[in-house]
């Protein structure tokens, strides 16, 4: 007979729903089943493009501590399925002048935690890296740690690997039904009826929709970011090697990382697009964010160009732009997973911390910043909703 109850349930295989699936079925001897309402890599999920970078060089202690307990999640997997999935081609940062990015906080944050970087003014990283323009009031840091990871490819490696620890995964499982009976957790899917004492969410844009279900609605926005991809006559000189991840921190911030997966150069705005309301939909570029990045492109890569295509998707931002990671308000054993902003590189570890919250344990590192309660989230407070029909 058709297996129906299950330790835990996570709902939702992006990044984070699959991380969690992984670190689970590990620890669980596979007592672990993964729903997703779509295919398990589709057009809607954060993650739809070639390449995510992960970085240390952020302002605050946390985030670096987390990113490193990221490298060790994806290193392991790494060394789990002997393939490369994360490229340390090395970060810039560039600070132009008056930019209100803090070039001391980041400072202050990787040397108190001791990781390494290099500071110097924008002439000397233009003899280095020959690909940008800068002037001298540009300070630029560079950490070598930072990389890309090949998105498609640590997804699919992600649930692969929990389907051989034992989870059982299952696609284009759309939920009917959820509610809370004597302590376990109903879910009525299209692909059947399974009960569970422990469920995790982690639904990406769609977290509200499912909230909804506990009569909760969160502070997130839903935007459409896109990534816009640059022809070059010399393409190799901006392969994995040769040229960095880098973000110009400024208002607005670009981004932008090397040769991976497609043949072009990808450069994006952070943080800007199209809000969705409600619901998904497909994707238009956005013109205005295009035209934006092109302009960008020409002053800081004038040997980019012209524009290939764009690639479209979506993030779901928090108000202080990290995770949400915690116990959903008024459940004993539900916990919801929120990727914040920058969510791919940070999945391996949450996933880990997600575990061990499931499992009555306590995780490797200090989740107070992601608590659903923590000042940014609670003052735009987690509202009762009626539940949905
Ligand atoms: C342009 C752009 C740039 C970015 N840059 C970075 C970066 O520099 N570094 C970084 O780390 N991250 C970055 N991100 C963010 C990152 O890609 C996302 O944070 C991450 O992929 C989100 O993963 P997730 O698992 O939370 O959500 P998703 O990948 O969206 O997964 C959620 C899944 O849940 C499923 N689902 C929803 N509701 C249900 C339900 N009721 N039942 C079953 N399944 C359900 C959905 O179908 C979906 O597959 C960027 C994103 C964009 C768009």
């Amino acid at each position: 007979m058709e297996r129906r109850q299950y330790q835990t349930i996570v709902l939702g295989l992006g990044a984070l729903g699959s991380a969690t699936a992984w670190a689970l079925a590990r620890r669980t001897g596979g007592d672990v089943l993964g729903l997703e309402q779509s295919e398990l890599s589709h057009v809607h999920a954060g993650a739809h493009d070639h390449s995510r970078p992960i970085s240390l060089a952020h302002d605050d202690i946390n985030s670096i501590t987390l990113v490193r307990a990221a490298y060790r999640a994806w290193a392991r997997l790494e060394t789990e399925r002997d393939l490369r999935l994360v490229h340390r081609v090395g970060e810039l940062s560039f600070f132009p002048e008056g930019s209100p990015a803090s070039l001391e906080a980041q400072r202050e944050s990787l040397t108190q935690v001791g990781v390494s970087f290099e500071q110097m003014d924008g002439s000397a990283a233009m003899r280095r890296w020959t690909q940008f323009r800068l002037d001298e009031s540009v300070t630029v840091l560079h950490q070598p740690d930072g990389g890309l990871i090949s998105t498609s490819a640590a997804l699919s490696t992600l649930q692969r690997s929990a389907r051989q620890h034992g989870a059982r995964l299952i696609e284009h499982a759309v939920i009917h039904d959820l509610h809370v009976r004597e302590g376990a957790y109903d879910v009525v899917t299209s692909a059947g009826h399974f009960t569970t004492g422990c469920l995790i969410l982690a639904p990406g844009a769609l977290t509200n929709a499912l909230l909804r279900s506990f009569g909760l609605f969160l502070p997130l926005r839903v935007i459409q970011q896109q990534g816009v991809y640059f022809a070059a006559e010399h393409l190799s000189q901006f392969m994995p090697g040769r040229f960095p991840v880098w973000r110009w921190r400024d208002n607005p911030t670009f981004a932008g990382v090397p040769v991976h997966g497609a043949p072009g150069v990808r450069v994006g705005q952070e943080g800007v697009g199209p809000e969705l309301t409600h619901g998904l939909r497909l994707f238009e570029p956005d013109l205005g964010v295009q035209h934006r990045v092109s302009r960008f492109v020409q002053r800081l890569l004038p040997q980019l160009g012209p524009q290939l295509f764009c690639r479209p998707c979506l993030t779901t931002l928090t108000p202080d732009l990290l995770p949400i990671v915690d116990r959903v308000p008024g459940q004993a054993n539900a916990w919801l997973a929120v990727d914040g902003a920058y969510g791919f590189e940070f999945a391996p570890a949450l996933g880990e911390a997600l575990a061990d919250l499931a499992l009555g344990l306590t995780p490797e590192f200090d989740m107070t910043s992601y608590r659903v309660d923590r000042v940014a989230v609670r003052e735009l407070q987690p509202a009762r909703r009626t539940p949905a029909p």
